[in-house]
């Protein structure tokens, strides 16, 4: 099984802070120096930015690497940037960069993962994997295994949400099903929430992290910068190290290590419940209508609408599988019998 222990040590939770682009070298140093009493283990700078529409800051190139050398041997924080190509990785491994992740984009991409993880044959540097922009669990498990066929040691995962089909209060839905899949696939892989870019606001950031690690996950990538508003990328969603140091300080009270949560942090959080239940609601209600297709099928067929052992074994498969993920078969059995008694309603008005 995959070891991670080079790159989370004995940090619970795993900080993971900077940039969302290294912009100029001065840029690159002051931030550094402020994370380094913030609790992050690992600094992270965009070098290459992949930017969803031409024009935009496309990042300062293989020059930035010399920035990242010097945040390494000036502060002792280990150095992270993205990588999308081989020609990014060979510029990597020359400047001694500590961590690579691949982005969403290219994540969705198997044959930039494969060039990638060709180039990465036989070297021992830790690659973390963005989910791909798209809810395709098998995707993002499969650049996983591309790396680690290619004989990645230490390859991690990061939650970063996906792209939203329409309006949404999230830059990208969290998806909680997608990485909590993934953990339970692969539970011995370094899991990091990345809640910049799901929230793409600097206010729902603190109920995102609050979330992911409430769920289990090892750790948060943050985006920080020392002039949020005057960010060349992503400015909406980074914070301050100073926010960063108050924000990772409730994350601590939150896991119960500390002073109670603030009412702001539970609102935040509790949005983070709203999304959920709004999830649950629309799965009912498509449950409902293909309930409604089948009363159709039933009633041309002559059928009664309720088939008791289909119903017994629904329920049976319900409830173990209920069981499976930490939920109580009472509870389960009567949220069941609940929905059967509605669907037989909708099937009877059919
Ligand atoms: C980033 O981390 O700055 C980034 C571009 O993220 P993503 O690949 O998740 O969009
Ligand atoms: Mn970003």
């Amino acid at each position: 099984m995959t070891s991670v222990s080079k790159l989370s040590s004995q940090e619970h939770p795993l900080i993971i802070a900077g940039p969302c682009s290294a912009e100029t070298e001065e840029q690159v140093m002051a931030i550094a120096h402020q994370l380094k009493t913030t609790g992050t283990s690992i600094y992270r700078a965009g070098i290459w930015k992949p930017r969803t529409r031409p024009g935009m800051f496309e990042g300062v190139g293989a020059e930035g690497l010399k920035w990242l050398q010097r945040v390494k041997e000036e502060t002792g924080l280990r150095v992270a940037t993205e990588v999308a190509n081989k020609d990014h990785v060979k510029a990597c491994l020359k400047h001694g960069i500590d961590v690579l992740w691949i982005g969403a984009r290219t994540t969705a991409n198997p044959f930039a993962v494969q060039e990638i993880a060709d180039e990465l044959q036989g070297v021992d540097v830790p690659v973390l994997v963005k989910n791909p922009v798209n809810p395709d669990v098998n995707l993002w498990l499969g650049a996983i295994e591309r790396l680690e066929k290619a004989g990645i040691k230490q390859v991690g995962a990061i939650h970063r949400g996906i792209s939203p089909l329409g309006k949404s209060v999230y830059r990208n839905n969290p998806e909680w099903n997608m990485p909590m899949t993934l953990k339970e696939l692969r539970p011995d892989l370094l899991l990091i929430n990345d809640p910049s870019h799901i929230a793409g606001n600097r206010q729902l950031l603190a109920g995102i992290a609050e979330t992911a690690l409430a769920l289990g996950m090892d750790g948060l990538m943050i985006e920080t910068h020392t002039n949020p508003d005057a960010a060349w990328s992503d400015a909406a969603q980074q914070i301050t190290p100073q926010a960063l140091t108050v924000l990772l300080a409730k994350m601590k009270s939150a896991t119960g290590t500390g002073t109670v949560m603030d009412t702001a942090d539970l609102s935040n959080m509790r949005s983070s419940i709203d999304y959920i239940d709004e999830q649950l609601i629309d799965l009912l209600s498509y449950r409902m209508q293909v309930a409604a297709e089948i009363g159709q099928y039933k009633k041309q067929h002559g059928m009664a609408v309720v088939q008791e052992e289909r119903w017994a074994e629904l329920l049976t498969k319900n409830v173990s599988q209920a069981a499976g993920r930490n939920l109580d078969g009472e509870f389960v059995t009567q949220l069941f019998n609940s929905i059967h008694r509605e669907s037989v309603n909708r099937q009877n008005l059919v």
